[in-house]
């Protein structure tokens, strides 16, 4: 081993060493001249148009972003729908077309996609996420200032025809965008008979994924589900995919486990514990977790309150792609001067390996200004 290779090694690991350090101008050097960051484009570009619409997934590919989100949903006849939620009546006019066929959940309406064939379920108008006021009657807007609610025509799209416009794209662009698919709620889909899992790695490979080299990230809420697919699912269907476990905060129910019958929510606190990362590690490649979870909300601009989720992750060989970024008034958390600002940090003070952001335009235009210089 030569002097100057020695040499090289021990100010490669010195700079590794003060990754959480106040940073320094050599360290964003350093983390500029790493690995390309990647833009997720979180449900599509869905900042600017309804989320998960063919429009908004075309937007997000015309931005230039590296991956496409998915979240998937099965139906009544086993098909597979882009939806962010097991449910229709945040994004279309169900609760109108089918006021019916609702169940009650804790004494709320809700008008579940497990309930309705592919054929009722193009019939829905897909719009904006909004809220129904019930005392004017009226529906409220999540975002006010995105697209107008039941402007233009949206429909909720399959898994198949979102596969089919983003490699028509890769065909007719000559790129290769890539899928980031979520599982959604697979402990709910089991509950109701349906492997959700099972029938969108299916798909993948109809469409030609297969391994790793390809462009596809799968995550999954559901640790026992993220660890299935990794143990059993992936080797019986003949498929090799790059997993991200994503991580939710216990109270939002966004994986319920039953005991005796009943739902309870599944407790991520162990993930967020010292010797988490390493436990995960075990069994995907990458984590999504919550912004907050590794910048505090309780930070300022000159006294940011890091988490070790990052460096942990890095540390047991994972990436690190958290949610999301949005550029929506009050929604850039106080710590940051701007939308960019709060990129900048995230990418280059902390070093995430990539973001899932509302708003891919501005993000791929931050990273490619800051990787060209
Ligand atoms: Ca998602």
């Amino acid at each position: 081993m030569t002097t100057r290779f020695i040499f090289m090694l021990i100010a490669l690991f010195s700079i590794q060493g003060c990754y959480f350090q106040t940073t320094t101008e050599s360290e964003i050097t350093e983390h500029k001249i790493g690995e390309h960051k990647l833009v997720i484009a979180h449900r599509g570009a869905s900042g600017y148009l309804p989320e998960h619409s063919l429009a908004a997934k075309a937007m997000a590919y015309g931005s230039g972003v590296d991956y496409i989100e998915q979240d998937v949903v099965m139906t009544k006849d086993d098909k597979l729908v882009v939806l962010h939620d097991h449910y229709l009546h945040r994004v279309t006019d169900v609760m109108t077309v089918f006021p019916e066929r609702y169940r009650l959940v804790d004494g709320n309406k809700h008008w579940f996609a497990i309930d309705f064939t592919l054929s009722e379920i193009k019939q829905l108008k897909m719009t904006e996420g909004f809220k129904l006021d019930p005392k004017s009657n009226t529906l409220i807007p999540n975002y006010p200032n995105r697209f107008p609610l039941f402007k233009s025509s949206f429909s909720v799209s399959t898994l198949e025809e979102e596969i089919e416009l983003i490699q028509g794209l890769n065909h007719s662009t000559g790129k290769n965008i890539g899928l980031y698919l979520e599982i959604k709620a697979p402990w709910f889909h089991r509950h109701e008979g349906k492997d959700i899992s099972k029938a969108a790695l299916t798909v993948l490979k109809n469409y030609g994924y297969s391994n790793r080299q390809d462009k596809v990230f799968i995550q999954c809420f559901d640790p026992i589900e993220t660890k299935r697919i990794h143990d059993q699912l992936m080797a019986d269907i003949g498929v090799d995919f790059k997993l991200i476990q994503l991580i939710a905060q216990n109270d939002w129910n966004e994986t319920m486990i039953y005991q005796q019958g009943t739902a309870v929510p599944y407790d991520y606190d162990w993930m967020l514990k010292p010797g988490g990362m390493a436990k995960i590690a075990e069994y995907a490649d990458g984590v999504g977790p919550w912004k907050p979870m590794i910048i505090s909300e309780d930070s300022t601009s000159d006294n940011l309150i890091i988490s070790d989720l990052v460096k942990d992750a890095h540390a047991a060989g994972m990436k690190v792609h958290p949610y999301t970024f949005r550029n929506d008034p009050f929604l850039v958390p106080a710590y940051a001067d701007n939308f960019e600002d709060m990129l900048d940090i995230f990418f280059y003070k902390v070093g995430v390996d990539g973001v899932f952001t509302d708003y891919p335009d501005l993000a791929v235009n931050f990273v490619r200004k800051k990787e060209s210089r």
